[in-house]
């Protein structure tokens, strides 16, 4: 990076930057090489005022969640990444809505809507990393998807901020309602109100099945694939012989066939393989082709 354009950042901007951190630290895979540039900002103003100079700089910026769903270059990310977690992670109760950061974590809102007996999220409990990263890509589990409670938005990018309404949130099977260049600053959730023990059960109840069906032990980014239409890639790969096919140090869960866990010192390549022989495997013999759920960064 430009040494005068680092000198702008830090002029200009009151957060913080960490230059170099490994993205196997940043990232639930634990595979990746460096982050060229990392900034946190301290308020919405200073993301603000960071996306203006990266546009005008013409630098390549991207948010940073808990790293969940990511699959990360050895080679690392050149340009910078915004981490909300520190500016964005307040939570406000107000009835049956709530008011979140995008920095704030899922478990986090979790909490809060048992601590408020308020119900609708419980199947997405044990889904790692933040609310933004969950909105972009419309996070969901057991029928349920992050945006089925989402009310409104609030959107920062170098164009300023915008905050839009229900009737303005697109949404799809893993696909949420912010489109490229655009950073989740705040969201707000409408939900039941219930019982706070109900809701409590509830959550428990799903964290057991996910203990049970994941291997959360191992390092991961959740689901490889996307499900196909009326199909479960998991079904699909284990159906073709996949479960427990090791390359490097990433494997083909044996429990699990839509996730690759990383044994120790599983590199970029060691997982790309692994994904590439799945898709092949199973375009060839079920002939059905298996899009990415997990975001290659490379
Ligand atoms: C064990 C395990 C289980 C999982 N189970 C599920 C599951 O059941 N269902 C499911 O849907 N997913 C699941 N996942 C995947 C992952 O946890 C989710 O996709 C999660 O919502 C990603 O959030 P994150 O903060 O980690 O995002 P990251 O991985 O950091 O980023 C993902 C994407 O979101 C973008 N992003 C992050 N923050 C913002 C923001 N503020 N504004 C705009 N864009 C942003 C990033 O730029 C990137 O494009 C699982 C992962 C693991 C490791």
């Amino acid at each position: 990076m430009r040494e005068t354009l680092l000198e702008e950042l830090k002029g200009r901007l009151k957060g913080s930057f960490l230059q170099g951190v490994p993205m196997s630290r940043l990232t639930s895979f634990r595979i990746g090489g460096e982050a060229e540039l990392i900034f946190r900002p301290r308020d919405e103003e200073d993301l603000l005022e960071a996306l203006e100079i990266l546009e005008r700089q013409g630098v390549p910026w991207r948010p940073l969640g808990g790293g969940t769903n990511l699959l990360v270059a050895d080679e690392g990310v050149k340009g910078v990444l915004l981490d909300l977690r520190r500016a964005a992670s307040f939570l406000e109760v107000e009835g049956s809505r709530v008011r979140v950061g995008a920095g704030a974590s899922l478990a986090g809102l979790l909490l809060a809507c048992i601590e408020g007996g308020l119900s609708g999220l419980e199947p997405l409990a044990g889904i790692p990393g933040t609310v933004g990263g969950a909105v972009k890509g419309n996070a969901g589990s057991g029928g349920v998807e992050i945006g089925n409670s989402l009310r409104a938005i609030t959107v920062l990018s170098p164009r300023g901020k915008e905050e839009r309404g229900a009737e303005d949130l697109p949404l799809s099977y893993r696909q949420g309602p912010l489109a490229s260049g655009e950073v989740l600053w705040e969201a707000v959730f409408q939900l039941e109100e219930g019982e706070t023990e109900e809701i409590r059960a509830k959550v428990e109840g799903f964290l057991e099945e996910r203990k049970r069906r994941q291997p959360l032990g191992l390092p991961s980014a959740g689901c490889i694939f996307k499900n196909p239409p009326g199909l479960y890639a998991g079904k699909l790969i284990e159906e073709v012989g996949l479960k427990g096919l090791r390359r490097g140090g990433a494997m083909i869960s044996e429990l699990h066939a839509n996730f690759i866990v990383n044994l120790g010192g599983a590199t970029f390549g060691d997982v790309m393989g692994l994904i590439e022989t799945a898709k092949e495997r199973v375009l060839r013999e079920q002939g059905v082709e298996l899009e990415l759920e997990i975001e290659v960064w490379a």
